[in-house]
């Protein structure tokens, strides 16, 4: 078995977490590629190497000392260095690192040199080689990530090595000017590897034992979903579920390699595997609960609305004209809503307005605001009858006011708008009805 294993700042954030990370790739020989983030938190009011890098930089762009602040994420390194016992010295890099900020290089690779130093310490660690992603992840002269270039890059540099380890979150225009993803962006890096590798499963290991069913802070320890396709995932990772970065997802879905989130703190759980289909059968018949609060909705009225051609299109443009996207837009036989981002709209509320009378010209339009959307997700609800009819058995019995029902044509999820008060007790009668008492 090829593995490729990546492994998010919280699992590296000192000596003592990379002696657990050390101990779970000497477990099992397919373990071969590395993928490190930065060391992040080691308590709760700790800073991320990354955002102590970010701070830094700033300080250099502004031309005030940043000696003090570059020494202090040394000390994070020393500290690791030491803790482990490597005889690494960091000198040179610091070096490199303090001349590149003077001459203001950039904040991507200010940024980038959090996973860069770890990628060191952690291939000294583990005596595997040390492979810059500045020189195998690609992005164009723009920079956009080029997936192409990449995947060629990475896999003629990779195959023919036994171990490495290849930093993650960063890579390098063709100048060889440093680009990150977005924050958290070292998933991605962990599933390009495994792409490029052809691994047979890529396991990133975080400080959770895998995907809850739904927030922890909503319900009380809420079941670990045991697996999960990368459609429901990408269901309920727009809804706010943060596990995994989602554009982790795109280079692995036309693969079939899975993914197994797995915890570092709790090596002996098995976690979520996220895999592209599978005939496992859930336990429950929905995979998971997710949601989001801060929608507004815009309804349009208009007689004979459904005897106009291009009237969804006209709706639409308004909103493409100033730049937004929108959620959901269900529809009567003469009306027409759409449920967008709250304060995205309220930043183009005028503007809609005026645009839909002129385009269209409408009745009626009327607004609503604080709502909330949830996605009731799972491949198990195609197979099962009356999934709808428990959901909304249960929020009249909790007492929510149904605002909005969207059925996905895929039968993978129900989506239901509801006031953002009503928001957790909603999520708290639909985990209950499902999971709970398992009806
Ligand atoms: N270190 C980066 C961040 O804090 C990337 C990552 O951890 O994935 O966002």
């Amino acid at each position: 078995m090829k593995k490729v294993v990546k492994f998010g700042g919280s699992s590296l954030a000192n000596a003592e977490q990379f002696k657990k990370v050390g101990e779970i790739i000497r477990a099992d020989e397919g373990r071969r590629y590395v993928v490190p983030s930065a060391p992040g938190r080691r308590f709760s009011n700790d800073t991320k190497v990354t955002d102590m890098l970010y701070d830094c930089y700033h300080r250099a762009e502004e031309d005030q000392d940043f000696s003090d602040a570059l020494q202090n994420i040394r000390d994070r390194y020393d500290e690791i260095i030491n803790g482990l016992g490597l005889s690494l010295n960091l000198d040179s890099e610091f070096e490199t690192i303090a001349e590149n900020f003077r001459s203001k290089i950039g904040t991507d690779y200010a940024a980038s040199r959090g996973e860069y130093l770890n990628g060191i310490v952690m291939a000294e660690y583990l005596g595997y080689e040390f492979v810059d992603a500045a020189r195998v992840v690609a992005f164009d002269e723009e920079g956009k990530f080029d997936a192409v270039r990449t995947d060629k890059q990475m896999g003629a540099v990779l195959e023919p090595l036994e171990h490495a380890v290849i930093p993650g979150f960063y890579g390098a225009k063709p100048d060889g000017t440093v680009e990150t993803f977005s924050r958290g962006g070292s998933d991605i890096t962990g599933s390009l590897v495994a792409k490029a590798v052809h691994a047979d499963l890529y396991e990133n290991w975080t400080d959770v034992s895998g995907f809850l069913m739904a927030d922890p802070r909503i319900i009380k320890d809420p079941v670990t979903i045991n697996t999960i396709t990368y459609r429901e995932m990408r269901e309920l990772s727009y809804m706010g579920a943060t596990v995994l970065h989602e554009d982790a997802v795109f280079p692995l879905r036309k693969e079939g390699i899975p993914i197994n989130v797995r915890n570092t703190n709790r090596p002996q759980d098995p976690g979520t595997m996220v895999v592209e289909n599978t005939c496992n059968k859930p336990k429950y018949t929905i995979t998971g609960i997710g949601g989001k609060k801060g929608f507004a909705s815009i309804t349009i009225e208009k007689a004979m609305m459904n005897a106009e051609v291009g009237f969804g299109r006209k709706v639409l443009e308004v909103f493409e004209d100033c730049g937004m996207t929108f959620e959901h837009t269900p529809s009567g036989i003469d009306t027409f809503s759409v449920y967008v981002n709250q304060n995205e709209f309220e930043k183009h509320e005028q503007q809609v307005i005026a645009g839909l009378h002129r385009s269209v010209h409408p009745d009626m339009i009327e607004l609503e605001s604080d709502l909330a959307l949830i996605a009731v997700v799972g491949r198990g609800m195609r197979r099962t009858r009356g999934t709808a009819g428990r959901i909304f058995a249960a929020l009249a019995h909790a007492h929510v006011n149904v605002k909005m029902i969207d059925q996905g044509s895929s039968e993978l999820n129900i989506i239901i708008g509801v006031e953002n008060r009503d928001f957790e007790t909603a999520i708290k009668a639909i985990y209950d009805i499902f999971v709970v008492s398992r009806l």
